[in-house]
């Protein structure tokens, strides 16, 4: 466990699933607060009752938000208090297709939750980062902002803004001592291809097939990790894969 981490306020996105829920679960052994928010309060509700009988030190919120909803998300921040740590990881990739046929509907859910959603939320927590002098900004990519493929044009552009977002936000904080992390896994087993696929199972275990993939522990442990670091170190990047993806 690092003590750094103990009593600090986590803000993570996308808390409801996947790697954000395992953030929360690997924050809260690690003795931080959590400030969790997703669209599905219901999850959320049941994540925070799970984590504060487990560790009765921590204080546990949730929100009920969509980053997309700027005014929303500003909002719900003002309520947020101090937050020592964002993890900006709520994201989903849908309607992969060819550019040509890709829907205005799945490159706006896109480029609105994965690009836009985590400048809002980042827009509502750096101003108190600033005034405070101090907090850890921590970005989910991933490998496909990286490398991109075939029929994921738009889901690749924004894991790319992601990685371009993170870099320029190290410029705009060089005088600060805010750190900025940028974090790109590689494939995780969450309920990500199910979404993709639209709740089809087969579908969405196709896609590991021949992969063992990461699983969302694997990725908060990195993510902790990460935000563990004496606060003059600051691991600006990492790529985290399975054994067996390149
Ligand atoms: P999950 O589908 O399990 O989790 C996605 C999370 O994002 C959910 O908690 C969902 O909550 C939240 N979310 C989606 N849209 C919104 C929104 N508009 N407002 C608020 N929250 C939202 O997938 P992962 O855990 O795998 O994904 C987490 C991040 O990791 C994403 O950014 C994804 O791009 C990235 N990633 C995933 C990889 C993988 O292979 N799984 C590989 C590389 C990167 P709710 O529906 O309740 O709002």
């Amino acid at each position: 466990m690092s003590s750094r981490l103990r009593g600090k306020n986590v803000l993570i996105t996308g808390a409801s699933s996947g790697i954000g829920e395992a953030c929360a679960r690997h924050f809260a052994q690690a003795g931080s607060n959590l400030l969790l928010a997703a669209r599905r309060k219901d999850r959320l509700e049941k994540l925070k009752k799970d984590l504060e009988s487990q560790h009765s030190q921590i204080k546990v919120s949730t929100f009920e938000l969509d980053v997309r909803n700027r005014a929303k998300v500003q909002a719900t921040a003002a309520t947020f208090g101090d937050v020592d740590v964002l993890v900006n990881n709520a994201g989903l990739v849908i309607g992969l297709e060819k550019l040509e046929d890709i829907t205005e509907e799945a490159m706006d859910t896109m480029i609105d939750t994965n690009v836009k959603g985590l400048v809002h939320v980042t827009q509502a927590v750096l101003p108190g980062m600033r005034a405070r002098d101090r907090g850890h900004i921590i970005n989910i990519g991933s490998v496909a902002g990286q490398q991109a493929y075939g029929n994921g044009s738009i889901y690749c552009g924004s894991k790319a803004a992601v990685a371009s977002i993170s870099k320029a936000l190290l410029f705009e904080t060089i005088d600060t001592a805010i750190r900025i992390s940028e974090i790109n896994p590689g494939m995780v087993e969450t309920e990500f291809s199910m979404v993709r696929f639209k709740g089809d199972k087969s579908k969405a275990d196709s896609v590991y097939k021949g992969v063992h993939p990461l699983d969302g522990n694997d990725i908060a442990e990195t993510v902790v990790f990460v935000a563990g670091r004496p606060e003059h170190v600051n691991i600006a990047e990492m790529l985290v894969f399975p054994t067996n993806q390149a």
